[in-house]
Parts: C-alpha cells; structure tokens; sequence
C-alpha cells in the first residue's frame, strides 16, 4: 500500500538502525528524545522500536494523547452534561470509557442517557439537524489537530442557525504544554520527535521556540516505524555534527509529505473566527496553564454548552494511585506506576492513560513491553 509499505520495509530499516548505531557510537553523553504524541507511542511500542535503539539512546512519553490529558473535572462536567433532560451527548468512542467521580459516559448511557459516539463533529451536527426536539452537545477533545473539524461543525451551525447544538470545548494547544515541560525539565530531555499531525495544522514554525529558547532539536515526524527511525538519526545528526553544541539546533521537518512550514493556513483561520483562547486551562497531571485551551468565541456563545447550561465547572483531584501526571510529563515510564497491570488495566482503566490506544500506559499494556 503506498505511503504504508514503503515506510515499513525492513531493509530500509536495518540500514537506518546501521547508521544510528554509528552516530550512537560517537555521543559523548547518552541521549534521551521525547515523542510528544500518542500516535507516536503507538508506533514504538507496536512495532518494538525501543527495543532496536542502541542503549544510550532512550525514547520518553510526552504529553501529546488527546485523552490522557482531559483532567477528571472535564469529565464529570461531561457526565453532568449527558444527565441534562432533553440532551442528546455525542462524543468520540474513546471518551466513552474514560472513568469520572460517577462513572464513565459508557455507564452513563447504561443507566439510560442518550450519549452516542460519532466519528466526527460533523455527525453530530446531523443528530441535530434530525432531532430538533432535543439539545445536541459534541464533547469537543483533542489538540489543534481536531480543533479544525470542531471549528467546521461550529461554522455550518452559525451559518444554518441551529439553535439546538452546542459544543463542549475542551481543545488544547500544544506549545504550552511543551513549555510547562521544559520549564520543569532538568536536562532529561535532549529533543522531540515533533508530532506530525498537529504539524500539519499548526506548522513546523510553530516548534521553532525549542531551539531558538532551549537549543534542543526537533524533527517533525509521520507515524510509520521508518518516519520514527528516520528521526531518531535526524536528531543524532544535529548532536554528532557538533550542531547542537554550537548553539545551532533547529527544526527540522521529516513528514515533508504531509507537513508545510506554515502548516495548514485555513484551518487556522476558520479556528480563529469560532474559538477564542481561554485564559488557563485544567491538564491532567499538569495542572493549569496559561493560554493553552480554546473556547467558543463570546459572539457565539449560544453554541457554546458551557454557558447554555451553566456548566458547573468542576474541579476534582486525580485519584490518589493515579501517577499519569508523572507518565505525561515523561518522569516515568508507564510500568512504574503502582497500579499498572493490576488495577489499571484496559478493561478497567484508573487513569486516562490506559483508555486510548496512544496512551502510553495502554501501549505498553497492549503490546507487552515492561523495560
Ligand atoms: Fe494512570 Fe493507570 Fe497509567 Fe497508572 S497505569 S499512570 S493510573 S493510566
């Protein structure tokens, strides 16, 4: 298949672990290259990339799995939307599962609730359009990658008047997140393997504050076992040819097929008419940062749930075994938390992220690798 096989041939692979072996060879210190998105997560731990990196190169989670970083007051304020008399609450499948003070949404709709998953924002548009009796809310999630099919959703309402759909915004933009991370890191972190699908919205431009303030590399990254690979010998390159200790390191965009410097222009155009940004928002794990979430823009805040039903905006600690916060932030690896396997299982996950396969807990937990 085009653009899979290709991506996933094993010559080309064995020649590019070759080359990173060489370059691994003339490292001074031992690096460590954190992977900000979940799909990338994914890819590790499927195709067993970890494993094939020579020892002093060390792969860590970022903050990047949309799911994983929905603090547990999003997700009771959720439950607390899909009780509403008359509501209809769509949301995406994985959302479903994940567990709030009451229970999960799946939970929810078995105690009789009229919650349906939907593959798109557009879908529960159509619900709404096909149900004027009922109020249709879509649980918006996810980073600037989502935000654009949300912001679309949002404008055909504007534009159709609809008067009985409304969205509960829960975007996030990525730099803040990054920036949280950095400002806590100690030098642990040496690069990013910079997520390719929020690229193709945002842009490679928008990752260039990482080498401008923090003199770390980035490389812009598809989601195929050799786009990783190719990534991990990019950002060794920028190290061995002495780049980075030059005060050279920059961005540098390895999905080049997919992702322009500019990135997407109109989906952020469309997403600056509909959202505004929020002051601070809740992340799991991370807690509150400043101008990192969207919200529906003041001049249309009959679609925003948030303020048609008087949200009531709940903030509830993390259960205490939970120690996602600490695998987000990449200070440990997913098996180091005291209920990974045990209480924490897919089937019956305790944090996020075991729910979504690009959690970095379920990845682990799916594809069997504990060291
Ligand atoms: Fe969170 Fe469960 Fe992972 Fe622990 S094992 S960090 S509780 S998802």
């Amino acid at each position: 298949m085009k653009y899979v096989d290709e991506y996933r041939d094993p010559v080309a692979a064995k020649a590019l672990l070759r080359r990173i072996e060489e370059l691994a060879e003339k490292l001074e210190k031992p690096l460590a290259f954190m992977e900000i998105c979940g799909g990338h997560t994914h890819t590790i731990y499927r195709h067993g990339l970890e494993h094939l990196l020579p020892k002093n190169v060390e792969l860590i989670h970022g903050p990047g799995c949309p799911v994983c970083v929905i603090p547990l007051g999003r997700v009771d304020d959720a439950g607390w939307l899909a009780r509403q008399p008359g509501v209809i609450f769509t949301t995406f499948g994985d959302m479903m599962r994940v567990p709030g003070t009451g229970g999960s949404l799946q939970q929810a709709k078995a105690q009789g609730c009229d919650i349906r998953f939907v593959y798109s924002p557009l879908d529960a548009l159509q619900i709404a359009r096909e149900n004027p009796d009922h109020e249709v809310v879509f649980f918006a999630v996810g980073f600037e990658t989502t935000a654009p099919s949300t912001a679309v959703a949002l404008d055909r309402a504007i534009k159709e008047n609809l008067d009985n759909f409304s969205i509960f915004c829960n975007h996030v933009r990525i730099e803040p997140p990054l920036r949280a991370i950095l400002g806590m890191d100690q030098g642990r972190i040496n690069g990013f393997i910079g997520p390719g699908h929020v690229a193709t919205i945002v842009g490679t431009k928008a990752f260039e504050f990482i080498p401008r303030e923090y003199n770390l590399p980035v490389v812009v990254t598809g989601f195929e076992p050799l786009d990783i690979l190719q990534a991990v010998e990019m950002l060794l390159e920028q190290y061995v040819s002495g780049d980075v200790a030059a005060g050279d390191a920059r961005v540098e965009n390895q999905y080049a097929r997919v992702v322009l410097p500019e990135g997407n222009v109109a989906a952020l155009a469309l997403m600056d008419k509909v959202f505004v940004r929020r002051e601070t928002f809740e992340w799991r794990g991370l807690g509150f940062i400043p101008d990192s979430g969207f919200a529906v823009a003041p001049e249309y805040e009959k679609y925003d749930a948030e303020k048609r039903f008087h949200l009531p905006n709940l903030r509830v600690a993390d259960p205490p075994a939970c120690q996602c916060g600490e695998v987000l932030t990449g200070q440990i690896k997913p098996w180091q938390c005291s209920v990974f396997g045990t209480a924490c299982t897919p089937a019956n996950p305790v944090g996020t992220c075991m729910v979504s396969p690009e959690g970095a807990c379920a990845a682990y937990y799916n594809f069997g690798r504990v060291d």
